[in-house]
Order: C-alpha cells, then sequence, then structure tokens
C-alpha cells in the first residue's frame, strides 16, 4: 500500500510514476482499485509516497469569480450532461492543434469507464456526458507529460481527484496545460455497474448514459440503439450512486470537497441558481456552473465567451446550493452492512435490502405522525 486504503483515490499516480513499473491496481473484494507494490522488483525510492497527493495535499484556490453558463450550439450540447462546457473547451483544444483527456465508455480488458486520449473532433463524443462510475486513469498521466514535454497543448477533464494526481504525478507547471475538475459526489467501483448492466442485458453494450434532458436515466446502447433503460428510483446502482450508499471509503473524506480548487477551471451542474436569475428564465435546465480558479482558466473561457450564454453570479450561490463544494458526502450508517450484504450476494441483496427499507419509509411517510416519531427514533 501507499497509504491508507481509506485516503486513497485510486488516481494512478503511483503506478504511473514508479520508475521500476512495480505498482499496479489491483480490485479488493468490493471492487475498489488500489495499489499494490510488487516488492521483489521496488527499488524504495519511495517515489510513489512523495507524489501521493493523499499524502502531499496538493494547493487549492477560491474561485475567481461564478458563471451560470450553456453552450449556444444546441446541437453540440444535446449528448452533454449540463451545459456542454466540456465539450466547447474540449473543441477549443483540438482545433488548435491539441489533445483532450477524459472519461469514455470503452468496456474492454483495462476497464469499463477509463480516461483516454483523444486528437481529433470525431472523437469528443467520447467522452460527452458524465459517467457516473469511478474511471481508470491507467497510463494516462504519462501520456499527458510526454504530450506537454512535446510542446502539445493539452487539456485533462477529470474528477478534482484525478486532477491532484496529475498534478502531483508531474511536479511542475505547464503553460500548455490545460486542467478541468468536475464538482464531484463520490464514485461506486466499477464491478457494481458492471453488475448492474449485466442484471439489465445479456448484450455486450458499447454505450451508456446516465443523465438526457428527459432526467436522470440510465441508458445502455448497442450500435447506437437503446437496449435497455431503467429509471433512477427503479436502478439500485443508480439510486445507491444519488444516495451515496456505496463509493469508494476515500470519498467520504474527499480533499476537494470544498469552494477552493485545484483545477483551472471547475465545472458542475448550478442546482442552487436563483429562479430570478435572467438566465434561469431562459433556461430552467442543462445550466453550468462554471468556476474559473486560475489566470489561465479565466483567459480560456473568454477566448471562448461568443459560444457560451452565460451570467455572472456571487460565488457563494454555487456553493451553497451544492453540497460538494461544502463538504464530502455523508457515510450512510449501513455502509459496512451494505458492503457485507455484497459480499454475502451482490448487488441483488444490497436490493432487497435498500428497496424494502425503502418502501416501509415510504408507507411510513404517508403517515405525518408515524413519520414524525420515526424520524425522532432514528436521530437519537
Ligand atoms: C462521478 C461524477 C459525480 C458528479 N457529481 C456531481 C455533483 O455532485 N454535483 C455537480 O454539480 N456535478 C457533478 N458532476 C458533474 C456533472 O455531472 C457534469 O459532468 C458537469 O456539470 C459538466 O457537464 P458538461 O455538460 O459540461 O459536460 P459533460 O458532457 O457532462 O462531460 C464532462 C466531462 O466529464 C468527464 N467525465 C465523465 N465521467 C467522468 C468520470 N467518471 N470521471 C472523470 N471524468 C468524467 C468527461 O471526460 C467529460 O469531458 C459529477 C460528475 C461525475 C463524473
Amino acid at each position: 500500500m501507499v497509504v491508507e486504503k481509506e485516503k486513497c483515490t485510486g488516481c494512478y499516480a503511483c503506478v504511473n510514476i514508479c520508475p521500476k513499473n512495480c505498482i499496479h491496481m489491483e480490485e479488493d473484494e468490493n471492487g475498489a482499485i488500489y495499489p499494490v507494490i510488487d516488492k521483489t522488483k521496488c527499488v524504495e525510492c519511495n517515489l510513489c509516497k512523495k507524489i501521493c497527493p493523499s499524502i502531499n495535499k496538493v494547493k487549492t484556490y477560491y474561485p475567481k469569480e461564478c458563471f451560470a453558463m450553456y453552450g449556444k450550439n444546441s446541437e453540440l450540447i444535446k449528448k452533454s450532461t449540463s451545459g456542454g462546457i466540456a465539450t466547447i473547451l474540449a473543441k477549443n483544444i483540438i482545433k488548435k492543434d491539441g489533445v483532450v483527456y477524459g472519461a469514455s465508455f470503452e468496456n474492454n480488458e483495462k476497464g469499463l469507464v477509463q480516461t483516454i486520449r483523444i486528437d481529433n473532433e470525431k472523437e469528443i463524443e467520447k467522452l460527452q456526458g458524465s459517467k457516473y462510475v469511478h474511471s481508470y486513469i491507467n497510463k494516462t498521466y504519462s501520456m499527458a507529460k510526454e504530450d506537454l514535454e512535446n510542446k502539445k497543448l493539452v487539456l485533462f477533464i477529470g474528477t478534482p481527484c484525478q486532477i491532484a494526481g496529475l498534478k502531483s504525478f508531474l511536479r511542475k507547471e505547464y503553460d500548455n496545460l490545460y486542467t478541468v475538475d468536475l464538482i464531484c459526489h463520490g464514485v461506486p467501483p466499477q464491478r457494481y455497474l458492471k453488475d448492474e448492466i449485466k442484471d439489465l442485458t445479456d448484450e455486450n453494450i458499447d454505450g451508456i448514459s446516465f443523465r438526457s434532458k428527459e432526467g436522470f436515466i440510465l441508458k445502455l446502447y448497442k450500435d447506437s440503439k437503446i437496449v435497455k433503460q431503467i429509471s433512477k428510483e427503479e436502478s439500485i446502482y443508480y439510486y445507491g450512486f444519488l444516495e451515496s450508499l456505496f463509493y469508494r471509503e476515500n470519498c467520504y473524506q474527499c480533499l476537494y470537497a470544498k469552494p477552493e480548487r485545484c483545477s483551472d477551471i471547475t465545472i458542475g451542474d448550478f442546482w442552487g441558481l436563483d429562479k430570478e436569475a435572467e438566465i434561469y428564465k431562459s433556461k430552467k435546465e442543462g445550466i453550468s456552473v462554471v468556476l474559473p480558479i486560475s489566470e489561465k482558466g479565466s483567459n480560456l473561457l473568454d477566448e471562448l465567451i461568443a459560444e457560451f450564454n452565460f451570467e455572472e453570479r456571487p460565488v457563494q450561490e454555487a456553493v451553497n446550493g451544492n453540497s460538494q463544494l461544502q463538504h464530502p458526502s455523508k457515510k450512510p450508517r449501513n455502509y459496512c452492512k451494505l458492503k457485507k450484504l455484497y459480499l454475502k450476494g451482490g448487488l441483488h441483496r444490497i436490493k432487497q435490502n435498500v428497496f424494502k427499507k425503502r418502501k416501509i419509509k415510504q408507507k411510513l411517510k404517508n403517515n405525518k405522525l408515524v413519520y414524525y416519531i420515526y424520524k425522532k427514533v432514528k436521530e437519537k
């Protein structure tokens, strides 16, 4: 182990930095991945510990400004989760002959969802849309370093812990690097999502979508056709993701769930947007919150301003409306129990337990007095 299990984000910085290539990731009994060091090859240089972002904290900065934003090109943002900001930034970097790193649904031996490198506009589609699961970085930090050293313009998009991992791995600033982090709720291990997919279809799917303009619906695709779709209430995976039931341990003590950020630009959904804001009146859904953190980030957004509809808002409005900018997701009281249930009978057992409780709670809710007593008892 490089760092205590509860703190490890599975960012792959150690895997990428090891000069002897003796660190690889392995799944634990619940499918979450952690680094394993091959002691027979390790020369104890301790580089892995020196650059681990969970041991040596990366610098974070308070946002310079805050914008409510969405892309003007409705076709382009159709497949995006929120306002399509990530896609517009990616397109711009590719246009300038740069490369973009982001998460894609790959479904191969290296993982279900992985961070990949793209260098052409056709592939941007692969990155579009949030994949609500832990995305594997694999060797992309090393690839990005090579691109940076070769003077390529690089845009790296990921969760804040992945951006922190990249920065720790690089150990120096690059003028040709732009980083964008997502406001992040937490990530379940890929195995949970694999189980859910297996339960829903026998097809070897090649696409996934968690959100569309219709709402929070998990859709599985094969050859661009939907083979199965399920709502967030019916899918135990999606329900568990939204209710923070089975994230990686570290997500419940996330170092980046605060207003101060480690990237050039932070993007997310503008949950707390004032309904009186002009932009809200013109479009109620799919409005992103965009927080420029560095000068470089501000300049990149300025360059692209003609492509966005936007309105400046107070930073505090974004913070107040988005709990992930205040504190990490709360670990459920039955977290350990759910893990044990998974070991006994997989996602099915979790589903039985969680959905049964939800049903009881719903029944109680229908009787206001009984529900009030139930809540008081639970608070104790
Ligand atoms: C696991 C996860 C949890 C999130 N939780 C919140 C939240 O609590 N509050 C909130 O406001 N927003 C959250 N978001 C962000 C939100 O879903 C949108 O991605 C964001 O608003 C940007 O939308 P967009 O339309 O600009 O880009 P999108 O089209 O959604 O694409 C955004 C970029 O995200 C990258 N990406 C997609 N999936 C992953 C992944 N699993 N890991 C790393 N990078 C990925 C892609 O490379 C793409 O470039 C979360 C995103 C993820 C992936």
